[in-house]
C-alpha cells in the first residue's frame, strides 16, 4: 500500500493511472477508523481496480467549539486498517498543504444542508463539500463511498456530483452498528461506561419506529411520540432534533410515504451522536 501525503503526488498518481485506464474508487474519512470504515473500503475494492482510502480531519467543517484539536487520531492503527482491507493507497495530507493560507473558495449548498445537522452547525456542511471537491479533483476517482450513518452528508455529496458535474459515481453503504445496535463512530471513544449504554436509546428509538411502520403506522407525530420518551429515558444531555423527513428534499413530512428519513441527534455530555434508518423504501 502507497502512502502519499502531498496533494501534488496525489493528484498526479491518480491522473496517472486514469491515462492508464485504471478505475479508481475513493474512501474518504477522518480517520480513527472502525469496521463501519472498513466496509466502505471493501465495498470500493469491489468497485474500482486502485483503491485510496483518504485520512483528512478536515479543519473547515469543525465549528469554533467544536472538538477539531480532540478529534481522535491514530495513524499507526488507521494505515494497518487500510492495508489489512486491501486499499491500494492512503491518502494522508497535511492541513497546511490541503488550504493555502488565504484558501478563499468553498462549496455552499443551500437547500439540503439547511436542515437537521446543518441547522446545529453552522458552516459544517460549507466545509465537507468543500473538501470533498478537493478530494475529487485531488484522487480523480471513479465512484466514492460514503456511510448513510451520515445520511444528510451523503444526500449532499449526490447533490454537489449532480450541481456541480463531478464525474463520480456516489455509492453509500448501510450504516455497521456494534452488536448491541450502537452505530460505530469514532466519537463513540468519546463515551464512558454509562454514557455508552445510554447510547443504545439512539438506535433502540430508532427501531421502535422500523417496526412500527412494518406494522402499519405511516404518522410522523405518532411516530416521533413513540421514539421521544426511548430517548428521554436515557437522560441526555440535549436532544437536538428528531426528525421525519423525505429522504430526497430532507424536508420534514408528515406521513411516511416512499423513502424516509428517521434521524436523531443526541448529545450525551460534550459528545454528540446521530443516527438514523431509512424507511418506507
Ligand atoms: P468519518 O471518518 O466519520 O468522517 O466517516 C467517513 C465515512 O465513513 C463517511 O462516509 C461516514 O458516513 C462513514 N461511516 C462512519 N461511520 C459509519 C458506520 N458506522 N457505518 C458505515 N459507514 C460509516
Amino acid at each position: 500500500m502507497n502512502l502519499i501525503e502531498r496533494p501534488r503526488e496525489m493528484q498526479e498518481c491518480s491522473l496517472k493511472l486514469r491515462r492508464e485506464g485504471r478505475r479508481i474508487g475513493l474512501v474518504p474519512t477522518m480517520g480513527f477508523l472502525h469496521e463501519g470504515h472498513a466496509a466502505l473500503i471493501r465495498r470500493a475494492r469491489t468497485l474500482a481496480d486502485w483503491c485510496v482510502v483518504s485520512v483528512f480531519v478536515n479543519p473547515t467543517q469543525f465549528g469554533p467549539h467544536e472538538d477539531f484539536t480532540a478529534y481522535p487520531r491514530d495513524p499507526q492503527r488507521d494505515a494497518e486498517l487500510c492495508r489489512a482491507c486491501g486499499a491500494d493507497a492512503l491518502f494522508r495530507p497535511a492541513a497546511a498543504d490541503m488550504y493555502a493560507a488565504d484558501h478563499s473558495v468553498y462549496v455552499d449548498e443551500r437547500d439540503l444542508s439547511a436542515g437537521l445537522c446543518g441547522a446545529f452547525r453552522p458552516g459544517h456542511f460549507r466545509g465537507v463539500l468543500t473538501v470533498v471537491a478537493k478530494l475529487f479533483n485531488l484522487v480523480q476517482p471513479d465512484v466514492a463511498v460514503f456511510g448513510q450513518k451520515d445520511a444528510q452528508q451523503a444526500r449532499l455529496i449526490q447533490r454537489l456530483v449532480r450541481d456541480l458535474n463531478f464525474p463520480v459515481h456516489v455509492v453509500i453503504e448501510p450504516t455497521v452498528r456494534e452488536p448491541d445496535g450502537l452505530a460505530l463512530s469514532s466519537r463513540n471513544a468519546y463515551l464512558n461506561a454509562d454514557e455508552r449504554r445510554r447510547a443504545l436509546s439512539l438506535s433502540q428509538a430508532l427501531r421502535r419506529a422500523e417496526a412500527l411502520v412494518r406494522e402499519g403506522e405511516r404518522d410522523a407525530e405518532r411516530l416521533k411520540a413513540a421514539m421521544r420518551p426511548i430517548l428521554e429515558a436515557a437522560a441526555p444531555t440535549e436532544i437536538q432534533y428528531l426528525e421525519i423527513v423525505n429522504y430526497q428534499t430532507l424536508r420534514p413530512t408528515p406521513q411516511v410515504a416512499g423513502p424516509t428519513l428517521i434521524a436523531v441527534a443526541v448529545k450525551f455530555g460534550k459528545t454528540r451522536l446521530i443516527d438514523n434508518v431509512i424507511v418506507g423504501r
